[in-house]
This record gives structure tokens, sequence and C-alpha cells, in this order.
């Protein structure tokens, strides 16, 4: 009867303490991947929600870190891929926002959390190691990976932001294909245009080359390429001042003259309706104007990597400015616990499928690391203390009383899962 009234007692208790918890964790059951600290540093925390960040988390969480990936808007680069991501292997027939949607919801399955902000500082001078986020403060981890990504550069003219999508491209490597048989611009001097302008001479009718000075600063080998090909026009001196477009055409919406559109108008809203029709080039020593007619403009002017909150963290690549040195075939940074992955570390591939790839070897790298370091195992000691305090606690009150002695009330219900777990023992 005691043990009948004893037992009623605790399942009242326990369900009280689920309504605080729901009440306190905004009811987690309807959005189980949102983070809620759970007092102790997380094992791993992923810097970043592009397909590096995706991928270290369905990794971690399946090695059963339970990571937490932090960044601003999930999806990263492909999140302004509206079209098909035709080279990703086995996903063809996904945009890019469906493949970043896919990639989240198979994290989340495996138990990743997520918390939407944006990391402005990484201190590594003690252990755990703090990041901090613009509104969640600082957080402890016992590792971090770093897949923040890169951002194209781009030159800010008319029609460039609104065509994006339609024509307007900074991966030729990505969107080259689909103007197999066209006209293509290519904008820049440096490396990336020159492997811009041979990727695309591969399946376009003419590469037009545009650059603003009479040399290029890219290597001599590629340059020579270049310069060489049938299929590519160099424009010296010259320099891109805006991007026309023109309505899709539909077949209640024919395409005439009065379609074109000049969006020189102050416009910002990215038109999903239009595509590069041409551009207006300007001679950077005359001044003077002149249209072409093209369907599509890839600009190559650079890469940024997102690294701004690790200065004075890691080391940085010393032959690619701003990106993140890694050491040898890992993810290692300079720093023990602490990986990169993905684009931010990656100056030369830049894809999503070598992005993921990275970001799985991170996660890998990270859990080797806390299994080395023997981190992250606070909870379940905590879990495992107290069990064996209940143990005791109980031990006693069963040879010492039989008014019935409540353990639980001892510890104060500190571990929902410790009372579960102790109750399905017993
Ligand atoms: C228009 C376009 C089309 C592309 N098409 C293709 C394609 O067809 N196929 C292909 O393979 N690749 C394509 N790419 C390249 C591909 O998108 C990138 O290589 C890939 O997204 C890189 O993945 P990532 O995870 O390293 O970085 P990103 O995708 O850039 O993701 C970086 C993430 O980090 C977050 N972040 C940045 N700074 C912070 C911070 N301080 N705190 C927290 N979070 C932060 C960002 O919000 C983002 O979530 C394309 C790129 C572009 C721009």
């Amino acid at each position: 009867m005691l043990e009948e009234l004893e037992k009623r007692e605790d399942n009242e208790r326990d369900e009280e303490i689920e309504e605080e918890d729901c009440e306190e964790e905004d009811c987690l059951e309807e959005n189980p991947s949102r983070w809620i600290s759970n007092g102790f540093p997380e094992k791993v925390i992923i810097v970043g929600g592009g397909p590096a960040g995706m991928a270290s988390a369905i990794y971690a969480a399946r090695a059963g870190l339970s990571p937490l990936v932090i960044a601003p808007s999930m999806g990263g680069q492909l999140q302004g891929k509206g079209v098909d991501v035709e080279n990703y292997p086995g996903l063809h027939n996904f945009t890019g926002p469906a493949v970043i949607a896919s990639m989240r919801a198979q994290a989340i399955q495996f138990g990743a959390v997520f918390e939407e902000d944006l990391v402005t500082r990484i201190d590594a001078s003690s252990r755990p190691l703090k990041v901090y986020g613009n509104s969640t403060g600082s957080i402890e981890a016992h590792s971090i990976i770093v897949a923040t990504g890169a951002d194209s550069k781009w030159l800010g003219i008319p029609g460039e932001f609104e065509l994006r999508g339609g024509g307007v491209s900074s991966c030729a490597t990505c969107d080259g294909f689909l103007f197999s048989g066209k006209h293509v611009l290519v904008v820049g001097g440096g490396d990336t245009a020159m492997e811009d302008a041979l990727v695309l001479a591969r399946t376009s009718k003419k590469v037009t080359l545009i650059h603003r000075r009479d040399s290029f600063r890219a290597s001599k080998v590629l340059a020579d390429r270049v310069m060489n090909h049938p299929v590519i026009e160099i424009q010296w001196n010259t320099v891109l001042e805006r991007i026309e477009g023109k309505s899709l055409p539909s077949p209640d919406n024919e395409v005439d003259e009065e379609d074109e559109i000049d969006l020189d108008d102050g416009s910002v809203s990215v038109d999903a309706d239009k595509v590069v029709s041409g551009a207006v080039l300007k001679d950077a020593l005359t001044g003077e104007q002149r249209k072409v007619d093209c369907d599509a403009v890839f600009v190559a002017i650079g890469h940024s990597p997102n690294t701004g909150f690790l200065d004075g963290v890691v080391e940085f690549d010393p032959d690619h400015k701003g990106y993140v040195k890694t050491a040898g075939y890992s993810s290692k940074t300079s720093v023990q616990g602490i990986y990169a992955a993905g684009d931010v570390s990656d100056a030369v591939y830049r894809q999503a499928i070598t992005s993921a790839g990275s970001g799985a070897a991170a996660a890998l790298d990270a859990e080797r690391y806390l299994s080395e370091e023997g981190l992250g195992n606070e909870e379940a000691e905590m879990e495992a203390e107290l069990l064996r305090e209940l143990s005791e606690m109980n031990d006693a009150s069963s040879s010492h009383s039989d008014v019935g002695y409540n353990a639980y009330e001892d510890v104060g219900g500190r571990v929902q899962g410790v009372r579960e777990s102790f109750g399905a023992e017993m």
C-alpha cells in the first residue's frame, strides 16, 4: 500500500516536472531541433549551415555527439541557387534550397540541434573553448567545426543582383553547362577568371573575357591557354557597366521588344522571370560604351572567406588570403579541437560535394579528438553518479525504515532521464 502511494506521488511529480520543462523549453516537442543548453559544454559546435556544416552535423549526430549547428540563415551559397544542382550525386532533381533542406532534415533526424545566430568570436585561450554568438552570448564547447564558407565577390553593378539565377553567376563549374552552345561573358583577370573561361569554352559557343587592364594577373600557363583558345575572345581595358535582362518566354507571354527591361532603375529584387539578354561595356581608356548580346555573365573576381571572427585564433593559409589553414590531409586547424571544413578552407575546389565531403571528415576528426581526450562525457558521468547515489539511498531506506524513504526528494529530480532509467532498472 505504502509502495503504491509512493509510486503515485512519484508519477504526479514526474508529470509536474514535465509540464515545467515544457514551459521552460517552449514545448520542445513542437520544435525538436531547437537548441536548449543542458548546462554542460557542447561536445561539438558546428559554425555554418551550408553543405559542409550539414554533412558535419549528420556525421557528428550519428556518432552520438548531439551537435549544435550555429548559422544565421541556414543554407549558405546553395540557398541562392533556384535551379537544380545538377552535379550533386544522387540529387540531380533538387534545387539548391531543396538539397540543403534535405540535408538539414537528415541531420535533425539523428539528433542535431540548431541555433540561428551569427558567430562573432571564438575564445581558444582556455578549455572548454568558447563560441560567442551575436544574440546567444557565449557557449562552451569541447570542439568546434568551422564551416562558414567563402562568399563570391560581386561587381555591384545594375542588373547583377536582380538577374542572379537568371544567367548571372559566380560559379562556372556549377552553372556553365546551362549555357551550352550560348554566348557568355566572364569578368576578371586572375586565375579564377582564366579557369572559368576555359571551363565555359568547353560547352559555350563563344566566351568573351572582360578585363579592365591590358594584362592578366593570372599565372602565365593559364593566361596563355586562354589567349590562344579559339572560342575565347578577350576585351582588354574594358569594364562591365551593367547587365540587361528580358522576360522569360512563356506560351502566353511572347517576348517582344517591349519586354526588354533596362535594369538600371535602382530595383533591388531578384526577378526569377527574367534572364540575361545582354550587357553594356565601357572602354576604360576612352569611356566609350557599347552593347553586347549575351546569355550569361560569370563574375570571376574572387571570393572572401567568412573568417573575420577567427582573427588571432587559428592560422590562415599563406597562399590563399583569409582561408583557414588545415594540416595535411585533415580538417585540423592550428588549434587543437578546432576543425575547418568546406569552402572556408578550400580555395581550390569550392563545390557542394567537396564541401560536404570535408564536413564529414571534420566530424570524424572531432569525434576522434573527443574520444582520445576523454571529453564530452560530463552528462553521462553525472547521470551515472546520480544513479549510484539513488541506488545507495534506496538500499539505505529499505534496510532502515519501512516508512518509505523517497530518494527523489533528496536529489530534487535533477535529471529526469536518471529517474526513468533508474525506475526501469529496479
Ligand atoms: C550561385 C551559386 C551556384 C552554385 N552552384 C553549385 C552547384 O551547382 N554545384 C555545386 O557543387 N556547387 C555549387 N556552388 C558552390 C557551393 O554552393 C559551395 O561550394 C558550397 O555551398 C560551399 O559549402 P560550405 O558549407 O563550405 O559554405 P556555404 O555554403 O557558403 O555555407 C556557409 C554557412 O556559414 C554561415 N556563416 C557564415 N558566417 C558565419 C558566422 N560568422 N557565424 C555563423 N554562421 C556563419 C552561412 O550563413 C552559411 O550557412 C554554387 C555557388 C553559388 C554561389
